[in-house]
Order: structure tokens, then sequence, then C-alpha cells
């Protein structure tokens, strides 16, 4: 199961200062709850871009719960879930901005964000709803997407939110935001 959690740092520092070596287990397991039983399980890697038109490696920690045996692993919340691109280029292209140095290499992959986002939206907004109960119902991706800010601030906050509380993303639904879940 992948979690989410907020870093002070960027993809960048991230990395740079090898802070998923100093990443604390969750208190409890999120598959059957108990406290105090989550051990280090080494890391997986994922790729996810930088400040401009690099990509970095991260490396994400696991940890496996001694009492049900089932693994969980820490996302930083600049990053989006099975996504390349980090959430803050994500959030300012889908707020208008098309160019800047974290945007404008990833444009055309960003234009298929946007796409899949609105895709998604409109097939399961009524999975979506429940967030977004207190706002008129909105009728197309550039009103649901305000929604979404108006709502959770920006795309960081908005993914860590929606995939705690709703076990979902912006761009699909996941097994690994789903406790007791095999991950593919
Ligand atoms: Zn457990």
């Amino acid at each position: 199961m992948q979690l989410i959690v907020e870093f002070p740092v960027d993809a960048e520092e991230y990395a740079a200062q090898g802070l998923a070596q100093n990443v604390s287990p969750p208190e409890a397991c999120p598959h059957c709850q108990a406290r105090a039983t989550l051990e280090a399980l080494g890391y997986y890697q994922r790729n996810v871009t930088g400040g401009k038109s690099t990509v970095l490696r991260l490396s994400i920690r696991r940890f496996r719960c001694q009492a049900c045996g089932k693994t969980v692993s820490i996302l930083p919340a600049f990053a989006q879930p099975y996504r390349l691109i980090h959430n803050r280029a994500i959030h300012r292209f889908f707020c208008g901005q098309k160019s800047g140095a974290d945007v404008t290499p990833w444009r055309a992959l960003l234009r298929r964000y946007w796409q899949k986002f609105g895709s998604w939206f409109s097939r399961v907004d009524a999975v979506l709803r429940r967030p977004f109960d207190h706002v008129p119902h909105p009728r197309s991706p550039e009103r649901w997407w305000e929604a979404v800010v108006a709502s959770y601030g920006d795309m960081a906050a908005a993914t860590r939110l929606l995939v705690t509380e709703f076990q979902t993303t912006l761009f699909g639904r996941y097994r690994c935001h789903r406790p007791n879940t095999p991950c593919p």
C-alpha cells in the first residue's frame, strides 16, 4: 500500500539529502491497524521530474508490518502517484501556465495529464463527488480543477487528501491506495 506524506523539501533536496533514509514508519499499520509493528523493508526506485528538464531517480521507503506481513511505502507529496511530472509543475500547467523551466520541457506530457484528468472526472465523478459536495456540480475539466483548487489549495495537497480519505487520485484509482488489496 502507498501512503502519501508531506516533506518540507522539493524532489532535488529529497534526492540530494537522501531523505528516504530518514522516513519514519507510520505509527499504525494501515492494513491491520496494529501499532508499532512496521519495520524497514528497503526501498523501491521511481522517477520524478526535477526543477527543469531533468529526471531524478528517487528512493521510496518501504516498511513491512510484523503483524499482518503486508507492506507500506511512503511517497513524498511532491510526487504524483504513477506519474513522472512533479505536482508543482502539473499544478502550474493546470492553472494555465504553459511555460516555465519545469513546464515547457514537459508540455506534451502535461497535455496528456490534462486529458486524463478530464476523462477521469467525466467518467467517475460520482465516485469523486463526495469531497466536492459543497460546490455546484462542475461541468467541465476547467470547472473541476477550480473546485479542486478551491477545496484543497494545490495538486500536492489535493492528491494527498484524496488518496488518504477516498483512495483515489485526480487521474484514476489504484489498488495500491486501498488497504488489504495486493499491489500489482
Ligand atoms: Zn499490519
